[in-house]
């Protein structure tokens, strides 16, 4: 068994088994995912680019939502120079519905900055824009089969039931301890099966609410399954209350035509919204629905309006048939369609 602390051994069975070596957890790592790997798209490639879609595109998104994105992305963005050639309205768009719309812009920004083959070291492979130290580990691993350490949400939850590590995964102590255990739980060499085996152990075992522990391979290794407090782990920070704002905006429809608003900042910049309300009618709001950004709850409140004379700077016509195909902002999207079905 990999253990670092003493206080933190597994339990008497697995100590007084002399035969649980680093060597057997890695064994029954890589044997479990050979029989119970999932059938996923961007499973068997060693590709990075594709690699690299695949792991921004299920970050913060479960997988079975990025399975059919994924798929078409590759079929119109197969390889770098494809998505670096593309403008960016045809990338926002084939990321619409996705949501966190940072990830598209900057996987669009890292495929600008490979001037030739993709990077192949660490070190590279994190200065590319939107990488992170996990989604480096990720590509090293599964595209170069490096044995490198990587700590997801799931690869955090599983070692810290593993370790039965009481540091908050979300501090920079616990991170620092996780990164740590994942370090030393690496192989020599070759560490594409055995972290797409963690991997895979966290996603459908080690799950979140009750872990299936009488199924898991590496219970017989683990520090909360010998003493029964999986349910205590992971440890969290307690999160702050959200601050809650609300956002006023118009509906504006001529024509079979609705005005938007293009945006331009950081928040969801490329993408298309219903254009703000500086006057607050004195009316009930036509809608209203809340929706989460950040550490925020944000209301969005929406009011019919008549049609400006002249556009303001940033707002333009959209037709109602090609709607969908215009790159929204998820919450005003949702707004919309409930909306337009109430106003058409
Ligand atoms: S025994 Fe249970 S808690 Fe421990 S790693 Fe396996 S599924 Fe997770």
């Amino acid at each position: 068994m990999p253990q670092s602390k003493q206080k933190q051994r597994p339990h008497a069975k697995t100590q007084s088994r002399k035969a649980q070596t680093p060597v057997q957890f890695r064994r029954r790592v890589t044997q479990w995912f050979a029989r119970n790997a999932r059938d996923l798209p961007w499973r068997g490639t060693t590709d990075p680019y594709a690699i690299l879609v695949s792991e921004i595109m299920c970050q913060q998104t479960q997988v079975a939502t990025v399975i059919p994105y994924f798929q078409r992305w590759m079929l119109r963005f197969p390889n770098i120079k494809s998505l670096a050639a593309a403008a960016e309205p045809e990338v926002m768009s084939h990321w619409q519905g996705l949501g966190y719309y940072s990830r598209a812009r900057n996987l669009h920004r890292a495929a600008k900055s490979i001037p030739g083959n993709f990077p192949t070291t660490l070190e590279e492979i994190q200065s590319l824009p939107g990488v992170g130290r996990y989604t480096a580990g990720a590509i090293a691993a599964f595209a170069y089969d490096k044995p490198v350490p990587l700590v997801d949400a799931n690869i955090a939850r599983l070692l810290s039931r593993l370790f039965a590590i009481r540091d908050p995964i979300d501090s920079a102590v616990g991170q620092s301890r996780l990164w740590h255990e994942a370090a030393r739980l690496q192989p020599s060499r070759s560490g594409r099966a055995f972290n797409a085996g963690l991997m895979e152990i966290g996603a459908l075992i080690c799950i979140p609410r009750n872990p299936r522990c009488p199924a898991c391979p590496i219970s017989d290794f683990c520090a909360a399954f010998a003493s029964n407090t999986q349910r205590q782990f992971p440890v969290k920070k307690i999160p702050p209350r959200p601050a809650t704002l609300t956002e006023h905006c118009a509906l504006i429809i001529r024509n079979r035509q609705i005005l938007l608003q293009h945006q331009t900042g950081p928040r969801w910049r490329g993408l298309w919204k219903l254009p703000p309300i500086r006057r607050i009618p004195q009316r009930p709001p036509d809608l209203l629905i809340e929706y989460p950004f950040t550490h925020h709850k944000i209301t969005l409140s929406v009011y019919r309006q008549p049609a400006p004379r002249a556009n303001p700077l940033g707002l333009d016509w959209h037709p109602l048939a090609g709607l969908a195909e215009v790159p929204l902002a998820a919450a005003h999207r949702r707004a919309l369609d409930r909306l337009l079905r109430l106003h058409t």
